[in-house]
């Protein structure tokens, strides 16, 4: 398989957790890439596994290269991906997460005609997400950054009001 990444001369793979990670905190990035991974205690993260599997009982997850997780996927004339969030207030993280998943699929398996939607049954929105070229530079911008974090000593946790609901939080302040 090609890879789609290049940092220092070595190339490097992510999932979408990590992109969204980036987005949430640095530190949480680092432990989660280093294999450090507490999220099954997580009321929060339960909650929103609930709210997906209410919502759409009838939909599969469908895991693609051990890296992406796509919600669900809809065959029309284009083919839909879908990501279903809880609540709208990460959606940078949200957002670059499904744009990685569309950079994916079209350069790691040539699908071109693909759209990616945000569904948030809580508030019965669904928001289309574009890959444009400006923002597929972001998207490699970023990977690049999550490369070079995870390359360094783990970011210093700094105290914010998600921490409390973050599974990390007694590694971080005890
Ligand atoms: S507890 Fe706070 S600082 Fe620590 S990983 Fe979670 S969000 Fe980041």
């Amino acid at each position: 398989m090609k890879k789609i990444v290049v940092f220092d001369g070595v190339l490097r793979m992510i999932n979408g957790t990590q992109i969204n990670y980036y987005f949430i905190c640095k530190t949480k990035l680092w432990l989660f890439s280093h294999n450090i991974q507490l999220e099954h205690e997580s009321e929060n993260v339960n909650l929103g596994k609930i709210l997906h599997e209410n919502s759409f009982k009838r939909e599969k997850d469908f895991l693609i290269d051990n890296l992406i997780s796509i919600d669900f996927i809809k065959i029309r004339d284009s083919i839909e991906i879908h990501e279903v969030k809880k609540t709208q207030k990460m959606e940078m993280s949200h957002e670059f997460q499904l744009l990685y998943y569309m950079y994916y699929l079209k350069n790691e398996k040539d699908i071109n005609n693909i759209k990616g939607f945000l569904d948030y049954p809580k508030n019965r929105k669904k928001e289309e997400v574009i890959l444009t070229k400006e923002k597929e530079n972001e998207l490699l911008r970023i990977i690049d950054d999550i490369n070079y974090i995870n390359e360094n000593k783990m970011p210093k946790p700094k105290k914010s009001k998600i921490c409390r609901k973050c599974a990390y939080f007694e590694f971080c302040f005890s």
